[in-house]
């Protein structure tokens, strides 16, 4: 292709506090309107903010895990701009020192640079219906992260992959719960683009309203198509700020810009300067958990596939029962097979899980009958060693007991009988089918193999 896309991104993350970043107003998600205020957030004359401290030390561990360097010391500025959802006409945010900047993550294997990580508290949120704008300000005041990278994402995929993988970052952390659906997390790309070989970049344009990794993904490559269409005739890309239109799929000016927006920022008067101890730095280095990548390293060296240590990196969920059910199991790749293949959303507790594949590795019970009993176990909670003695499924392993089934097979079908000793070798598997079924599926097996293939000498 002639031309060549290139991305960078903002985002904004609702960090998970018990309250919002300047007062005690609780943090809630699905709160009646207007429940959670005070003068504080609702930019009454004379108030003061008081910074909360669970935000800063979210805020820093972000930065720690996105490799930033950190800024021992940092100033909170107003950044002014006149709108119905902020009620003070200004916002507290960081602006000429942001705690963490200058920093990277890798996203499959391509670093992508992050140019800085700051806090700063979140607007109202305006509610349509209908004629009628209504405001909540319930929002107003909780305490966000806002994370910019540098252009270095160059296509729709890259995008999606690093919004993941930041995705499952903030989970791990602890800080947020990221959910796009939720604006938990919100992510602007701009997007520029230029011919193939230029070192200057194009005029960029930022993108809104991206709700989904599926928005995000078609948004991104429907701007990038247009640019293209108006660089190839020979027109000229206009800056502007798009809105996302989820419905008809295409992006709308919201404003057009010719140039960046005065927002007129001054230090905040009323915070002093945030200072970070080195020993507070220390602390929250030593509480930071296992990260994303490490845990898939992790896995992988003991011995699951690449492909199951993703997933349970990726499903954090699914991730922690795993250790938890491996902690009893000492197998690693069995259990991940169960975890994985076995489990849809219900999760048993890991002790039962555990003692089934326990039991199918010492030849207790059958595969199969493992799996059974796990069914049994989740629906009706039932431990999974009682409702193996309940339903006679100990698995089968006397040879004696065994021998004299696959006689009684032999009995049965005189004729296969007789052409497998006669050479055809194929049929044992015939009979190791025929004997499973008159045990009821509890024979083992490979017991059944051995005792045919003894027998025939
Ligand atoms: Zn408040």
């Amino acid at each position: 292709m002639e031309f060549e896309a290139v991305i960078g991104m903002e985002l904004h993350v609702q960090l998970k506090t018990e309250t919002k970043l300047f007062c005690s107003c609780r943090v809630e998600f699905g709160a009646p309107p207007n429940k959670n205020v005070c003068p504080v957030c609702l930019g009454m004359p004379g108030v003061l903010p008081v910074l909360n401290k669970k935000a800063v030390e979210h805020a820093l561990r972000v930065a720690i895990a996105l490799n930033c360097r950190i800024n021992r010391e940092s100033l909170f500025a107003r950044k002014n701009y006149f709108y119905p959802d902020l009620p003070k006409g200004y916002q507290i945010t960081q602006y000429t020192t942001p705690i963490g900047w200058n920093g990277w993550i890798d996203v499959n294997g391509k670093k992508i640079r992050i140019k800085r990580v700051h806090l700063e508290e979140e607007s109202a949120k305006t509610v349509l219906e209908g004629d009628y704008a209504y405001i909540d300000f319930n929002r107003a005041g909780i305490p966000l992260v806002e994370i910019v990278t540098e252009p270095d994402l160059t296509s729709p995929g890259d995008a999606v992959q690093f919004v993941k993988t930041l995705q499952t970052l903030l989970r791990y952390l602890g800080v947020s719960d990221a959910d796009m659906e939720k604006g938990q997390l919100r992510c602007e790309p701009n997007v520029s683009v230029r011919r193939r070989g230029e070192e200057k970049l194009g005029t960029r344009r930022e993108i809104k309203n991206l709700n989904s990794i599926r928005s995000l993904e078609r948004g991104i490559r429907y701007e990038i198509d247009q640019q293209i269409k108006i660089l190839s005739s020979g027109g000229e890309v206009e800056r502007a700020t798009l809105l996302w239109d989820e419905k008809e799929e295409v992006t709308r000016p919201m404003r057009m810009k010719e140039e960046e927006e005065d927002y007129r920022y001054f230090p905040e008067p009323d915070l002093p300067p945030l200072l970070l101890t080195e020993d507070f730095i220390k602390e929250i280095r030593k509480t930071m958990p296992e990260l994303p990548h490490e845990r898939k390293e992790r896995l992988i060296k003991e011995g699951l596939r690449e492909y199951d240590a993703d997933i349970l990196t990726r499903d954090l969920e699914r991730g922690r029962y795993y250790d938890e059910v491996v902690s009893l199991t000492s197998d690693p790749p069995e259990t991940a097979k169960w975890v994985i293949t076995e489990l849809k959303e219900k999760f048993p507790p890991a002790r039962e899980l555990a003692w089934i594949i326990n039991a199918v590795k010492e030849g207790k019970i059958t595969r199969n009958a493992g799996k059974e009993i796990l069914k049994e176990v989740i629906e009706k909670g039932k431990p999974a060693e009682e409702i193996v003695k309940e339903k006679g499924m100990t698995q089968v392993s006397d040879e004696e007991e065994i021998r004299k089934l696959v006689e009684q097979a032999f009995e049965m079908h005189p004729e296969e009988k007789e052409r497998l000793f006669s050479g055809e070798r194929k049929l044992v598997g015939f009979f190791i089918g025929e004997v499973m079924k008159l045990s009821g599926r509890r024979a083992n097996p490979g017991v059944v193999k051995r005792m045919i293939e003894e027998m025939l000498g």
